[in-house]
């Protein structure tokens, strides 16, 4: 080959463009900022360079269009799996890049065949084959464009367990012909697209054998590592895995038939109805019941104030997937006894020995094998109802969990007074697509989340939280609507609902394992009794009543029920009862996910700011409080985590307080809006920085104070601060307010750094003669001015002045923040009667 330099320069020109394009689109692919997490820059720059000495080397090969068409494919593929698993690491990413080069490879040798006689069929193989490649990665992202989450392993058991008609049902169902034929229309160009890309041509032997290689090695690779190519190897995985499934389903049902009337058990219950009712998905931190700012959950509000009812706080999931939380939940096993499951008696099991009619409701739909292990527990029972068995067939309205409610009314009517009634319900309740989950009538929430209780970040359209908000209002309707019916009943009753685990909304992560947050087990638990029942089975509700603090795992379900049915049996354990005095709370373990986290770890924000606060506080009420708490989302955190109060910056206009930081954009949120939302009954400690206190403000801002604290109760509880000069500060003082004047952060700090002594001598003089003029009971200060405050201004403060200060580069969240706070000097400091640090929350304004 004999090259003039132009024509090198030429050439050079011409390969480089398309090895920039590698090094733009790669890091496009891999970086890009979607829910899932970015490749490392060091790995990305790797992978990048791999593709455009690729898309050069087909350049000048004049193999381009096909080594375009396998660098679309690696992109593909790429993207498609950081969305689907959340990250690709090192090994899927050198997998997939060697098993597209191989294919690259074998379409180079292809074109090279001219004269073999199955060179034919061999290139349709080949069209075969990429369509296949090609095909896998659009059906996860078809899934993730039309259901707004990545095809995960429920989903692929789903359709492994329904028969072909059905699951053809189903994606027409949601997707459409139209859909359903584009796809198929894109397949079929890409496949004569590449019949047309292998054109005879004829390479250098070392080329063919340098392909033959590429072939082998990059064949070899994928062979020999399937499980870093999930994207493809997946469903293989997932169809063993539901092998094993359908195995212990099998071992069950043979035990379960075998056991029948081989547990011991008995009761004294005469004429009781109890039933339980499983939810699906629901995040309590969604309900209103649980402090959610939206009123999501009228109903059973107003059965909560009938004073019928128990919520409890620190009930959990074990694990996020329904099979696993409900097979310990409604059997003896758990992660701690390590049972197995398949092999254990199940509530309906002891109900039965005890005599109780059973019944097992469901809408849940029953095609995937995920809940099978359910099935085989729910068939044992007398009554069967399935609702909802075949999602296809079914008209969307007949789906709603609303269809139980009549099913509830005829089990009802069987009752006698001797006989004792066991009734489960198992709802669809709030599982994804949230949008499919309740009847138009109950699309309360359709507008754009508001600043004011989604904070700056959430603020704006979602559909997936609106939806989700909608499913669970009418999760409420129909909860409530089984209470009514069972309440009319008059007998001695109980209906506990809980739900198998949660889904992380906020975050919009669903309930997949693989991506754990604590939000995916911050399940509801609502126990109501009958007035018949609170009557004669007093002991057990006060004890309940007890434990509502008390970290709840829900595997202990099976023993809660049988003490609930009054069933006397050996199986019955009442230390893991929580509605038993024998109940042993704290030495139960709390391990969630198969024993991978534990509920109390300092992982765990409800555990662990719970945790900190009370240490902090234990002497000082409210010493240590988090900062700038400016949304009602955000006060919801506040209280999830148990805190002692809060701060909250405001300006007062038009004869109200609003909850601001910045004069230029005040939102409709006022300080009335956070009082109504506390905790009712705990008293939190609030520091109001005041943004605009001054003489025109003054008078208006104490009448209304003084309005608020008639019901509020505020002068015991609020620190008022603002960074006023003016006298007057001192009305608030007089009128019994605990005010702070704040120090000015800026003019101090420079004089500290400029070590001027004068001048700083001066600033506290200043201070020292305004504290007597305002009647001050506290200065506030950024802790940089803390030297200031201790060597200058200190000597010249009456004693009964106390300090408030903020140090926000600490957070509750910092992994050593417990030491850290400690270590400080200030910390030990007892006149500083409030620190501020920074709380970490989605939904800061
Ligand atoms: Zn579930």
């Amino acid at each position: 080959m004999n090259f003039s330099r132009e024509q090198f320069f030429h050439l050079m020109k011409k390969g480089a463009l398309w090895g920039i394009l590698a090094l733009v689109v790669v890091p496009l692919i891999l970086l890009a900022p979607i829910e899932a997490q970015q490749v490392s820059l060091l790995k990305t720059a790797l992978f990048s360079l791999l593709w455009a000495g690729v898309l050069v080397v087909s350049k000048f090969g004049r193999f381009l269009v096909l080594g375009l068409k396998i660098f679309a494919l690696f992109c593909v593929i790429a993207f498609t799996h950081r969305l689907t698993f959340y990250e690709i690491p090192f090994v899927s990413l050198f997998t997939y890049s060697a098993g597209c080069l191989a294919v690259l490879s074998g379409g180079f040798l292809l074109s090279n065949m001219k004269r073999a006689p199955w060179r034919h069929f061999l290139k349709t193989a080949y069209s075969v084959i990429l369509i296949f490649l090609f095909a896998v990665p659009f059906i996860y992202l078809g899934h993730y464009l039309l259901f707004d989450s990545p095809l995960n392993s429920d989903a692929y058991l789903a359709l492994l367990d329904t028969n072909v008609n059905e699951a053809f049902e189903y994606i027409t169902q949601f997707i459409g012909f139209g859909v359903l034929l584009s796809g198929f229309v894109v397949l079929l160009l890409i496949f004569v697209g590449c019949l047309y890309t292998l054109t005879d041509r004829r390479g250098h032997k070392w080329q063919l054998v340098l392909a033959a290689l590429i072939l082998l090695v990059g064949t070899i690779r994928v062979i020999d590592q399937p499980d870093t190519i999930d994207l493809y190897a997946g469903f293989w995985v997932y169809k063993q895995q539901y092998a094993e499934e359908l195995e212990k389903f099998r071992e069950m049902q043979k035990t379960s038939s075998e056991n029948k009337g081989t547990y011991q058990a008995d009761t004294a219950a005469e004429g009781e109805t109890h039933i339980l009712v499983i939810g699906e998905s629901l995040n309590k931190y969604h309900m209103g019941l649980y402090g959610y700012p939206r009123n999501t959950t009228p109903q059973l509000d107003a059965r909560m104030e009938g004073g019928n009812m128990i919520a409890l706080d620190k009930a959990f999931s074990s694990h996020t997937h329904t099979v696993q939380t409900l097979t310990l939940a409604l059997t003896t096993a758990t992660q701690e006894n390590e049972q197995k499951y398949y092999a254990s008696p199940t509530i309906i099991d002891m109900a039965e020995a005890a005599g109780y009619d059973t019944a097992w409701l469901t809408n849940q739909v029953m095609m995937g094998s995920w809940d099978s292990p359910i099935s085989i527990i729910a068939l044992s029972a007398d009554t069967v109802k399935k609702y909802n068995t075949n999602i296809g067939e079914h008209a969307k309205t007949n789906d709603f969990d609303d269809v139980i409610i009549d099913g509830i009314e005829e089990a009802l009517a069987n009752a006698s007074t001797e006989n004792n009634q066991f009734i489960v319900v198992h709802l669809m309740g709030n599982h994804g697509d949230y949008c499919l989950r309740y009847p138009t009538e109950y699309a309360k929430f359709q507008d754009d989340l508001t600043p004011e209780i989604f904070g700056k970040k959430l603020a704006g359209d979602n559909r997936q939280i609106n939806c989700y908000d909608n499913s669970v209002t009418f999760n409420d309707y129909v909860v409530s609507s089984v209470i009514d019916k069972l309440a009319g009943a008059k007998r001695l009753a109980t209906l506990t609902y809980l739900s198998d685990h949660a889904d992380d909304v906020i975050n919009a992560k669903g309930h997949n394992s693989s991506i754990f947050t604590y939000d995916m087990t911050s399940i509801p638990f609502l126990v109501w009794a009958s007035d018949e029942y609170k009557d004669s089975h007093k002991e057990r509700l006060d004890t309940l009543r007890e434990h509502v603090d008390t970290p709840y795992a829900n595997e202990q379900l099976f023993h809660y029920v049988l003490g609930n049915l009054g069933i006397r049996s050996d199986v019955y354990d009442p230390k893991q009862d929580i509605a038993s005095t024998l109940y042993e709370g704290d030495k139960n373990n709390l391990d969630i996910v198969h024993r991978k986290f534990k509920w109390n770890s300092a992982e765990n924000p409800v555990y662990e700011y719970a945790r900190l606060n009370d240490k902090w506080n234990a002497d000082e009420y409210g010493r240590v409080l988090p900062h700038r708490i400016n949304s009602l989302g955000k006060l919801m955190d506040v209280r999830k985590y148990g805190l002692d109060g809060y701060e909250t910056d405001l300006i007062f206009q038009d004869g109200v307080f609003k909850v601001s930081h910045d004069r230029e954009d005040v939102h409709n949120l006022t300080l009335k809006d956070l009082l109504e939302y506390e905790l009712p009954g705990k008293s939190m400690k609030i520091w109001l920085d005041v943004k605009n206190l001054g003489d025109q403000t003054f008078e208006g801002a104490l009448s209304r104070l003084t309005e608020l604290d008639v019901k509020y109760d505020l002068k015991d509880r609020v620190i008022v601060e603002s960074s006023t000069r003016s006298e007057k500060f001192a009305d608030l003082s007089n009128a019994g307010f605990h005010i702070s004047y704040y120090l000015p952060t800026g003019h101090i700090d420079d004089l500290l750094e400029e070590k001027d002594e004068n001048g700083l001598k001066a600033e506290a003089q200043r201070v020292s003669e305004q504290a007597k003029l305002q009647n001050l009971s506290a200065v506030s200060f950024d802790i940089k001015l803390y030297p200031f405050v201790t060597e200058y201004l200190e000597q010249l403060l009456p004693q009964d002045i106390v300090y408030h200060t903020w140090d926000l580069k600490k957070s509750y969240e910092d992994k050593d923040i417990e030491a850290k706070l400690g270590d400080t000097k200030y910390s030990s400091n007892k006149r500083i009667k409030t620190i501020l640090l920074d709380l970490p929350s989605k939904f800061h304004l």
